[in-house]
């Protein structure tokens, strides 16, 4: 596991405010990583294994990030990440879990965004409790095909309604639109209302469907940390870029120097400007911290003493708006845990935030009271708080109307001796962990290639993206 503290590296000991930023000859080259979540800990992986003296530095006292695996139920589950979004080969992530023998279990063999999860496994609801017929789900497949110029998806849906008025939707079916915004918001962590119609479906959707992983990410995580020179509960607070060098200050204004550093921190973070830049990041790179959306996403997950529940995948609850719209997700199904795990987005999922953790799961609960009004209570709940924890301040990021979707390249281009990874950088998979996980590659390789490039030792090391040898991957689907 990591260490907290390593004082056997020497370039990167912490070092006096005023040390000039200089690189012994005789050492192997420096980097810092600042966040350790799979972005962070996936680059100092890379960069250790090929030598270089790497130290990670994470403002919470945990490692994971938006990856969260909480055991205190008795069992392990995810109160952020839970997904590996595309079972397949081609998924940057897939050899390793396959590796560790994780098992995953697909809840979908469908690709789409809106659909994230396949027709079958739903049974939706309204507020009466009556289920809703899968004829009407699939008709308003046929509004999304309207769609053409950049707009809100919200606009959109009002456009294709007034060029036709036929696709007009009344009473359940209405509804059920709904409920698919209430699914897209949850995709993009975000409202309708704010989510770009041209680059809402320009992610590289990979195949094979959504696999949930079983177990819970934490232990692949684990796996990557594996000897690396952590240090939790060290929030940074500047970092200073010199030809020679980098210099990282923490809250307590310990000082670290190295030749270079990854900045893994979420892009909700960077936009708070609580980290000072000297001198400031260039004006292309602070429009693209600004401009890239950042929206929220929550889970809160109970636990009850028996299922009372359908033994489907999805319980969705239709409503008049997106707003009051609902799903769970039936752990049950994948774990035979008896838990059901509420997801709200966007608007509704900032104001559950205000709420206490007990009121949080409490309104989750009258939710399902409305569909199933037998339901027991809840014997433990859990509550996420992506929007308003500080080391994270959002969920994931998504496209907004009218900017280009190049912002998440940008983000990820690199400033001198400074380099970026996290899933905002990750032009293919935003908002993934694969996504974070292949920046934190792409990071090293690049810090890699300049820093050797520098100082002339580029023979001595080994690529950072190496072939992995293919496992298969454990799938099963109840
Ligand atoms: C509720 C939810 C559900 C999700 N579901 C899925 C899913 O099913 N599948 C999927 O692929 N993705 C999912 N995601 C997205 C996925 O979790 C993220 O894309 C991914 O984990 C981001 O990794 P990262 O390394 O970019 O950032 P993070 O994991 O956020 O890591 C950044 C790290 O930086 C640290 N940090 C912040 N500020 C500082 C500072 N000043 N100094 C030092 N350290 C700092 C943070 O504490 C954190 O550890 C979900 C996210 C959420 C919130």
């Amino acid at each position: 596991m990591a260490s907290k503290d390593n004082k056997s590296n020497r370039q990167l000991k912490t070092s006096p405010c005023s040390s000039p930023l200089e690189r012994s000859s005789t050492t192997s080259p420096s980097v810092i990583i600042i966040g350790a979540g799979f972005a962070g800990v996936t680059a100092a992986r890379a960069l250790h294994d090929a030598s270089f003296q790497v130290v990670l530095l994470e403002s919470r006292d945990r490692i994971g990030g938006r990856v969260h695996t909480d055991y205190s139920f008795g069992f392990p589950v995810d109160l952020g990440a839970s997904w590996l979004h595309g079972v397949c080969k081609e998924n940057p992530l897939a050899p390793l879990i396959g590796r560790l023998g994780l098992p995953l279990y697909r809840t979908s063999g469908d690709n789409s965004v809106l659909y994230d999860h396949d027709l079958e496994s739903y049974a939706l609801f309204d507020m009466d409790g009556n289920q809703v017929s899968q004829d009407l789900v699939t008709k308003t497949d046929l509004v999304r095909q309207e769609f053409s110029e950049d707009m809100s998806i919200q606009r959109a849906i009002s456009i294709v309604f007034e060029r036709r008025p036929d696709l007009r939707l009344e009473g359940i079916g209405h509804k059920v639109l709904q409920w698919y915004l209430c699914r897209m918001e949850g995709w993009f962590a975000a409202d309708a209302e704010t989510i770009s119609l041209k680059c809402w479906d320009q992610e590289e959707l990979l195949p094979g469907g959504h696999g949930l992983m079983v177990r819970g990410y934490l232990p692949v995580i684990n796996t990557l940390a594996k000897g690396l020179d952590i240090r939790l509960s060290h929030r940074v607070t500047e970092i200073v870029r010199r030809n020679n060098g980098v210099k990282v200050t923490v809250e307590d204004g310990k000082t670290f120097v190295a030749d270079a550093a990854v900045i893994a921190i979420p892009l909700g973070v960077l936009k708070s400007n609580c980290i000072k830049f000297e001198p400031r990041l260039p004006e292309w790179k602070e429009a693209a911290i600004n401009d890239l959306g950042v929206g929220i996403e929550n889970k809160i997950i109970l636990h009850f003493d028996n299922v009372f529940w359908p033994n489907v995948e999805f319980l969705g609850v239709v409503a008049e708006t997106s707003y009051e719209c609902s799903y769970f997700l039936n752990l049950h199904k994948a774990t035979g845990h008896s838990v059901l795990v509420y997801m709200p987005a966007g608007k509704l999922a900032r104001d559950i935030e205000k709420m206490s953790d007990e009121a949080a799961a409490n309104f989750a609960f009258t939710q399902l009271k409305r569909i199933l009004p037998n339901a027991s209570s809840p014997i433990q709940h859990l509550v996420s708080h992506w929007g308003t924890d500080k080391n994270s301040l959002g969920s994931y990021s998504y496209d907004t109307v009218g900017k280009p979707h190049d912002l998440y390249d940008r983000l990820r281009i690199p400033v001198d001796n400074l380099f970026f990874a996290g899933e905002a950088t990750s032009m293919d998979y935003p908002g993934s962990v694969h996504g974070a996980y292949s920046t934190g590659l792409m990071a090293a390789e690049d810090c890699r290639m300049r820093v050797l490039e520098r100082y002339g030792e580029l023979d001595l090391f080994q690529p950072v993206m190496g072939e992995d040898v293919l496992v298969p991957l454990l799938i099963s689907r109840m």
